[in-house]
């Protein structure tokens, strides 16, 4: 057995470990099991690198399948992108399923279960079985529908399946304990009738199995061997057992449970985060706000980074909320030595360097990282007239601001010292241009020691600079108790989008759709794929460059 480690120690491994030693299974499978009914998002991630990263450690295999037994609310599109972003977490699935495709596989257990006398047609209403059903303290009553004999109960079934029946009418249920203390074991429903069609199925099909029923087989006729869930689902496990068991699967697969993932300030639910999309707070799924694993590509997370995340953040029983700082800490630590860095102005103001040679056009070298000598050296033009930061100005300063301001000297980073000499104000007292002095000795790499300044400020020489438009992004919910409740459209923050324009160095032309760069004192960006054109860049922000997190 060869380890190659890509999962910190946790107890599944653990039960797999164990497993492999006392071959109870050769080799081990696992799975990862969508319902198509919205995007994947970072929760969904934990899984995937939970269940891959497993089979990978230990030489096993994963299969990607899509739990598509509710027709109304899964799409085919849904599926095409679930498939797209497990690829891009750079996972390879070994068999692609359907649970539709077990449909008659599941009937005809279905059938068996009725023949064993564990199976009824139930004639109840929905709201009936739910008062039969009792409560935690009290037993459940038994249905009159429960003592059906098999030959009724299987023409019924077969009735339910011909589509004699309306939506509701009927379910089948399973025959368990009707006074077990664990209410899933109190006759749970196994099949519902809807006349509805079906993405993969189309009409062929109107009853259809309940996740209780439904998942245990997709597992056992795959041959999984370890089934890993959220921990909402322990008390269903009894019930999964009993499926495997009384159906008569020849694999056994074990439903483990591992507490799931909850981010600060993050909605987690494919449900609610539809709603953002249908009644339009964002761009659709893949809006950079929002936490699916396409917002966060387009916003310009990489894979790397998402699975770090996952993985650092462990696996546990627990309930737990991880900071969402955590997942911007690994984005800055993955692009740190990755990005360029370059410069851009993103609200710019003016400078007129009046001693600068009218005309003249000087190339300056600048490193492309700081910290990565290899990544070598870009040419950034430098004339009279440039742009800087708005807020890298100010008429009337506080003590301790160090950048520009009447008088004071900064340094331009990789060129020289200016001086601040003359401010132009419009008619409504705006500053619309500030007028300055370079001094020629200063200039970056040549060892000057003349005297120090105290502030760096970045710029963009004005007549090739690039102009472009930067996103800036705030959470969507900013009150985490709220992102909990059902009323968070209610709380949206209205400001989570902020649209500023400016320029970039013109080596930017060209930069496509997915490029990481860091921008100077802003952050790291991505160039926008979907709004980014020939003639147009679009940046987001993916973070900024500090944070308080400790990790
Ligand atoms: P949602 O409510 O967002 O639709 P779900 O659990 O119903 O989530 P599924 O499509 O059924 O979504 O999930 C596929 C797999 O991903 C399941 O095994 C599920 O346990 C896992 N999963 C979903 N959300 C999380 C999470 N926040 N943390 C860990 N695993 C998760
Ligand atoms: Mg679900």
């Amino acid at each position: 057995m060869e380890s190659n480690n890509t999962t910190s120690s946790n107890f599944i491994k653990n039960i797999i470990i164990d497993d492999l030693k006392s071959g109870k299974h050769k080799e081990i499978i696992t799975r990862f099991p969508p319902e198509p009914n919205g995007y994947l998002h970072i929760g969904h991630a934990k899984s995937i690198v939970l269940n891959f990263g497993l089979a990978d450690e230990f030489n096993g295999r994963t299969n990607l399948r899509f739990d598509d037994t509710n027709p109304l609310k899964e799409d085919i599109e849904y599926v095409e992108a679930i498939k797209e972003d497990v690829s891009w977490l750079g996972y390879e699935w070994e068999e692609l399923h359907f649970a539709s495709n077990y449909f008659s596989e599941m009937y005809e257990r279905a059938v068996l279960l009725i023949k064993k006398g564990l199976a009824y047609v139930e004639d109840l209403s929905a709201d009936e079985i739910r008062e039969y059903r009792g409560t935690l303290k009290e037993p459940g009553k038994e249905s009159p529908s429960r003592n059906r004999s098999i030959e009724e109960n299987l023409a019924l079934f077969d009735q339910m399946k011909n589509g004699e029946f309306k939506n509701g009418e009927k379910v089948l249920r399973a025959k368990i304990d009707m006074s077990s203390p664990n209410i899933n074991l109190r006759d749970p429903i196994i099949y519902r009738i809807s006349h509805s069609t079906h993405h993969n199925t189309g009409d062929e099909w109107c009853i259809y199995p309940m996740y209780g029923y439904a998942h245990p087989l997709e597992d056992a006729i795959e041959g999984v061997t370890h089934s890993i869930c959220t921990v909402e689902f322990e008390d269903q496990r009894p019930l999964y057992n009993w499926v495997v068991e009384k159906c008569e699967m020849d694999a056994k697969p074990q439903q483990i449970e591992f507490a799931r993932l909850n981010v600060t300030n993050t909605i987690m639910s494919k449900r609610k985060l539809k709603m953002l999309v249908d009644e339009k707070f964002v761009d659709g799924w893949d809006d950079p706000r929002m936490p699916t694993l396409s917002g966060l590509r387009r916003k310009g997370y990489t894979p790397e980074s998402i699975v770090t995340f996952c993985r650092e953040t462990g696996v546990g029983k627990g309930y737990g909320v991880v900071d969402v700082q955590m997942l911007e800490h690994f984005i800055r630590e993955d692009l740190k030595l990755k990005a360029p860095r370059t410069m851009a102005v993103l609200k710019p103001l003016k400078v007129v360097i009046t001693n600068y040679p009218e005309g003249q056009v000087e190339m300056l070298d600048a490193e492309i990282n700081s910290e990565v000598p290899e990544m070598g050296t870009r040419q950034i033009p430098l004339s009279r007239e440039i742009y800087i930061e708005q807020d890298d100005f100010m008429e009337d300063p506080p003590k301790k601001y160090f950048r520009l301001f009447p008088g004071n000297e900064v340094r331009l980073k990789h060129a020289y010292f200016i001086k601040c000499e003359e401010v132009i104000k419009d008619n409504a007292g705006e500053v619309v241009e500030i007028r300055c002095t370079y001094d020629p000795e200063t200039k970056s790499g040549t060892g000057f020691t003349g005297r120090k300044v105290k502030g760096t400020i970045h710029w963009v020489e004005a007549s090739q600079a690039q102009p472009a438009e930067f996103r800036l992004y705030e959470p969507l919910i900013l009150d985490e108790e709220k992102a909990e409740g059902e009323s968070f459209l209610d709380n949206v923050n209205p400001n989570s989008l902020e649209i500023v324009n400016g320029f970039v160095e013109p080596n930017m032309k060209g930069a496509k759709g997915q490029d990481k760069l860091q921008f100077f004192r802003h952050g790291y960006f991505n160039v926008d794929p979907k709004h980014t054109t020939d003639d147009k860049l679009v940046f987001n922000r993916i973070v900024s460059l500090k944070s308080s997190f400790k990790l």
